[in-house]
């Protein structure tokens, strides 16, 4: 058989199992297989693919049809123009997520050096690449994960940046370091009742650890605002991913927390998504 017909039973195995990105994740599935880019791949559709390599390709697909997200197949997923290693321990990093990283880049770019802490870091992707633009600035990146933490440890390697990040597996609670200027965070903030309406992808292979942000999904927001208090300096900012609804609660929590809130971002559906405060004396 060649790629063409490969691609053809591929695609149709996903679109049965009502797989909406069922033609771009036969191709890339395939491109892994064949070891190849998606681009040489559509170039070269009448390559034969040896048994093997049909084998493999079937396996892959079989694991996309139980609804595995195609980042978790692949090992990687592409986050502010770079690659990052995920596996099932790290949340697989969103384009939300990176309309943050580009409003805090803008804020701080030929700004003199800073700290930055990056609560809850999972692959790593946000701080490594707010670190890979700011170029005299340095960080630490804690999880509670140790998986996770390793992980973010080769992302920093394989993006040449390991010199300026510490990555710590330890929880909230027990971080104590000289204050940041800066502290980023994209906590849990699913609440408990709201996770089973996320869709199967999420649901059966991203680790809930990651998402379930307890009751209200505020839980692991709260406690990020709290610690923040401590170990920010005077003047400092706060850049916290939120979720949908949760905009007012979080800016009362913050007001009262001593925080004046600077700007926040919407995502592409419009829902407020992020929202970024200064700490007042
Ligand atoms: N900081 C990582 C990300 O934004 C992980 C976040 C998390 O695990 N909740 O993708």
């Amino acid at each position: 058989m060649n790629s063409y017909e490969l691609l053809k039973i591929g695609s149709t195995t996903l679109k049965e199992k009502k797989i909406v990105s069922f033609i771009l994740d036969s191709e890339l599935l395939l491109s892994k297989v064949l070891q190849t880019n998606r681009e040489d791949l559509l170039l070269n559709l009448s390559k034969r693919v040896s048994k093997k390599d049909f084998l493999k390709y079937s396996n892959l697909i079989h694991r996309r049809s139980s609804y595995e997200p195609v980042a978790y197949i692949l090992n990687k997923k592409e986050f502010w123009g770079k690659f990052f290693n995920v596996t099932k321990d790290t949340l697989i990093p969103r384009p939300e997520t990176e309309l943050m990283v580009d409003q805090l880049i803008k804020k701080y770019k030929n700004k003199k050096k800073i700290s930055i802490l990056d609560i809850g870091t999972g692959s790593g992707c946000i701080i490594i690449s707010l670190l890979s633009e700011l170029n005299n600035s340095f960080g630490v990146g804690i999880d509670i994960s140790h998986r996770a933490i390793n992980i973010a440890k080769k992302n920093a390697i394989n993006h040449c940046i390991d010199t300026k990040i510490k990555f710590l597996n330890i929880p909230l609670t027990k971080y104590s370091n000289k204050k940041h200027d800066l502290i980023v965070s994209n906590p849990p903030y699913i609440s408990t009742r709201e996770f089973k309406y996320l869709s199967e992808d999420i649901k059966k292979f991203e680790p809930r650890i990651a998402l379930d942000g307890g009751n209200d999904g505020l839980d692991l927001i709260k406690k990020v605002i709290y610690k923040t208090k401590e170990i920010l300096k005077i003047n400092g900012t706060l850049a916290l991913e939120i979720g949908n609804k949760q905009f007012r609660k979080v800016s009362e929590i913050l007001i009262n927390n001593n925080f004046k809130i600077e700007f926040r971002i919407n995502d592409y559906r419009d829902n407020v998504r992020c929202i970024i405060a200064k700490k007042l004396k």
